[in-house]
C-alpha cells in the first residue's frame, strides 16, 4: 500500500514543481520554493522541445534508473519508502526536495556550458573555411589591409602559412601541381638530353634575405623539348628541396629559366659533401655586405660549372615554384648525378641561411620521366 500511495505523492510533487505552485507547500516553504524554480526550467528545457519526452520525463520520476546523477541518490529512497510511515515520507520528501536544491546548485553549470560550447564551435568550424575564405580570417584582414607581409620558412609565415598571406599566394595552398617532391617511382625512358648553351657571363650576386642569388646578363638558355629557355638566376637552398627516394642532400642548386612565352623551366642541380667547387666559390666571393644589395662581379661567371658531368641523365616532371606565389606549369629537371661541395662552402651558406626548403609536396599521381 505505501508504495502506491508514495510515488504518486511525489510525482503530484513533481507536477506541483513544474507548474509553479510550490508556495502550497506549507511547511519549509523556502525550501519548497528554490525547488520548484530550479526544477521547471530543467524540466521545461528538456520536455518542451519534442512532445514525446513528457512521459519519458514521468518515467524518470518513478524508475530513477536512466540518469546516472539521481540514481544514487534516489534508490534508496525508494527503499526506504517500501517499509516507512507518513512522518517518514515526510523526512522523503523532504530528502526529494534537498535533491532538487542540489541540482539547482549544480544546475548553472549546465546552463552556462552550452552557450560557452556553442560561442567556441563556430570558431572552430570557421577555421577551414578561412583557409579556402583567408579574408575572413582576422589575422588575413590585418595583413591585407595595407601591410604586405614577408613570407618565412618557418613561424607564423612558415610554408603551411603561405597559401593564407596573400590572395596571390592561394596556389601555394590549393595547387596540385607542387613543388619540390620526393621524385621516386619514375618511368625509366631515354630523355631527349637537355642541350645547354652556356658561356661566361657578368653576373651580379644578391642576399635577399631568403636566398643567395646570382643574376645573370642575358646570353645562357637551355632548348628542352624544342623549346628555348632563358636562363635568368640561379639560386640555392640548404637542405636540398627535392628529394630523391626520400634522400635530401646538404643543398641544391636551382638555374630558373623563362621561354619567350613566359613558362618557368627549373635545373635543379643536387650538392653533395666533398670536394669544392669553383662556381660556389665565385658566388660565395662576391657576397655583398649588405641584404638586397646587388653586386657587380668584376670577373664573368660560366653556368655550366655548376652542372655535372653526366648531363644526360635527369629526372623530369611538371611542378611549381618552391617559393610564393608557387606558380605552376614550371618545367623540372632535376639532375641525377649530384656535384660536390666542400664541407667549408656549405658551413658558409649555413651561417647565412641554415634551413631554407620548402617541405615536399604530394605528387598527386603526377607523371616522373627519369632518364637512363
Ligand atoms: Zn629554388
Amino acid at each position: 500500500m505505501m508504495p502506491t500511495f508514495a510515488f504518486p505523492r511525489l510525482t503530484v510533487l513533481a507536477l506541483a514543481c513544474a507548474a509553479g505552485c510550490a508556495l502550497s507547500l506549507t511547511s519549509g516553504s523556502v525550501r519548497a520554493a528554490e525547488a520548484p524554480a530550479e526544477s521547471e526550467p530543467a524540466a521545461s528545457k528538456s520536455i518542451r522541445p519534442t512532445l514525446s519526452k513528457p512521459p519519458q520525463f514521468f518515467q524518470r520520476k518513478g524508475e530513477q534508473a536512466k540518469e546516472p546523477g539521481k540514481d544514487s541518490a534516489k534508490a534508496p529512497a525508494k527503499s526506504e519508502a517500501q517499509g516507512v510511515s507518513m512522518s517518514e515520507l515526510a523526512d522523503l520528501i523532504d530528502q526529494k526536495i534537498s535533491e532538487v536544491a542540489a541540482k539547482r546548485a549544480a544546475a548553472p553549470v549546465v546552463k552556462v556550458t552550452p552557450p560557452a560550447s556553442r560561442a567556441k564551435r563556430p570558431a572552430a568550424v570557421k577555421a577551414p573555411v578561412d583557409v579556402a575564405l583567408a579574408s575572413q580570417d582576422p589575422l588575413q584582414q590585418r595583413l591585407l589591409n595595407g601591410r604586405d607581409v614577408d613570407w618565412a620558412y618557418s613561424g607564423a609565415t612558415g610554408p603551411d602559412a603561405w597559401g593564407q598571406l596573400k590572395p596571390a599566394y592561394r596556389l601555394c595552398m590549393l595547387g596540385k601541381r607542387q613543388s619540390p617532391i620526393d621524385i621516386r617511382d619514375g618511368l625509366p625512358v631515354h630523355l631527349d638530353p637537355i642541350q645547354f648553351d652556356y658561356r661566361p657571363t657578368r653576373f651580379r650576386v644578391i642576399d635577399t634575405g631568403r636566398t643567395v642569388e646570382v643574376k645573370f646578363d642575358l646570353g645562357n638558355s637551355i632548348t628542352v623539348m624544342g623549346q628555348r629557355y632563358e636562363l635568368v638566376a640561379m639560386h640555392f637552398h640548404r637542405p636540398s628541396e627535392e628529394r630523391v627516394n626520400g634522400r635530401a642532400y646538404p643543398m641544391s642548386a636551382h638555374l630558373l629559366h623563362k621561354s619567350p612565352a613566359g613558362q618557368h623551366a627549373v635545373v635543379a642541380v643536387l650538392l653533395d659533401q666533398g670536394e669544392s667547387q669553383p662556381l660556389i666559390q665565385q658566388v660565395w666571393n662576391n657576397l655583398p655586405l649588405e641584404k638586397h644589395q646587388e653586386q657587380l662581379a668584376q670577373a664573368p661567371m660560366d653556368p655550366s660549372q655548376i652542372l655535372p658531368a653526366q648531363r644526360a641523365q635527369y629526372y623530369t616532371y611538371m611542378g611549381s615554384l618552391t617559393t610564393p606565389p608557387c606558380t605552376e606549369n614550371v618545367l623540372w629537371m632535376v639532375m641525377k648525378q649530384p656535384v660536390t661541395v666542400s664541407i667549408d662552402q656549405i658551413d658558409i651558406f649555413h651561417r647565412l641561411y641554415p634551413m631554407n626548403a620548402r617541405p615536399v609536396q604530394p605528387t598527386s599521381g603526377r607523371l616522373i620521366k627519369e632518364g637512363l
